[in-house]
């Protein structure tokens, strides 16, 4: 493999950009010449594709967003079009590509690899919901900002005695809303992946009032409903007002975590190595810190599984 190619795609995540520079300084290190495919799948088929050199991946380490841009591309769903972006690479010289991003962009790999191109994924996304993996790159910095608004808005809960809702993002996975939940000190959490009673969400409430709980706070997954939603029905059910907090997309934003710069490091040089072995359609993860790659396939026909440990321990917390 003499040349390959790299983009990002779908919701963009903090720490894309040192997966990208892992790719390219990883190839150039073997020789390998690196083209950045701008914009996606979009960018493939327009045929939006400029060489990376040392210097193109500098000083993006700790830059969140993605260098590359990002695109949804509903078009890609169609073998023809993916044929035109085939073409593309291969009239660049371009013999494997690296795609960042989701589970949809997994599906794009996916589809390119069997028409006869081979592509290695890594997990972007904060959401943590790619199978395959421990731990998504931006999953970390995504928490972080999570809980510093956590933590801002306990201050001024407390201050006023006031109940409050936290939506936060994550598709139809709960990761984010119960790892920021837990390490938030979030009285409730809602998760997709579990029903809740609102009868047991405000015999609790009622609890942490009686013995002078200042605040509370509720974590709402965005897969379970929206906040405002949610503090209806809390208000039909408990007469209790409440303030809805939807944090949005500041959470896909931000200079990623160590933690973030550290697995998209790792993650970008071992989908290059796979390229150089000859492995194309695998996707790459870490788990138990140890790099792993399965068959894109496989990856995405396995389910993610949330630690539903975690969530009982939430719950035995917040008593
Ligand atoms: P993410 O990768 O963050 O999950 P999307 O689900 O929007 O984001 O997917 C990103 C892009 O991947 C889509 O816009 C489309 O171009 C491509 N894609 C998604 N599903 C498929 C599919 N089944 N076949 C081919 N390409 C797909």
């Amino acid at each position: 493999m003499k040349r390959i190619g790299v983009l990002t795609s779908g919701g963009d995540s903090p720490g894309m950009n040192p997966a990208i520079r892992a790719v390219v300084r990883k190839a150039i290190f073997h020789n390998i010449e690196v083209y950045g495919i701008y914009g996606g799948y979009t960018g493939l088929i327009n045929g939006n594709i400029k060489k990376l050199e040392l210097g193109s991946v500098g000083d993006i380490i700790h830059r969140g967003g993605t260098m590359l841009h990002s695109a949804r591309c509903p078009e890609f769903k169609n073998p023809e079009v993916r044929q035109k972006g085939i073409e593309n690479l291969k009239a660049h010289g371009i013999e494997g590509l690296v795609v960042i991003g989701g589970d949809g962009s997994y599906r794009g790999a996916k589809a390119l690899t069997e028409q006869g191109f081979p592509c290695v994924g890594i997990p972007g996304t904060i959401d943590n919901d790619i199978p395959g993996t421990d731990v998504t790159i931006g999953f970390d910095t995504a928490l972080n900002t999570v809980i510093e608004a956590i933590d801002k808005i306990r201050d001024t809960a407390t201050s006023h005695e006031r109940t409050f809702i936290i939506e936060v993002m994550g598709r139809d996975a709960g990761d984010i809303a119960l790892w920021a939940g837990l390490a938030g000190g979030a009285e409730t959490i809602l998760i997709p992946e579990e029903n809740y009673d609102m009868n047991e969400i405000a015999e609790r409430l009622r609890k942490g009032q009686e013995r002078g709980k200042k605040h509370s706070i509720i974590i709402v997954a965005e897969g379970v409903c929206s906040g405002t939603e949610f503090a209806k029905q809390l208000k039909e059910a408990t007469n209790l007002d409440t303030r809805v907090s939807v944090l949005g997309h500041i959470q896909r934003g931000g200079s990623p975590t160590a933690a973030d710069r550290v697995l998209a490091s790792r993650l970008g040089a071992r989908a290059v190595e796979l390229l150089i072995e000859g492995k194309g359609g695998r996707a790459v993860g870490i788990e138990n810190n140890r790099l792993v790659d399965y068959d894109i396939i496989e990856a995405l026909s396995k389910e993610h599984k949330l630690d539903l440990q975690l969530y009982k321990l939430s719950q035995e917390l917040s008593i």
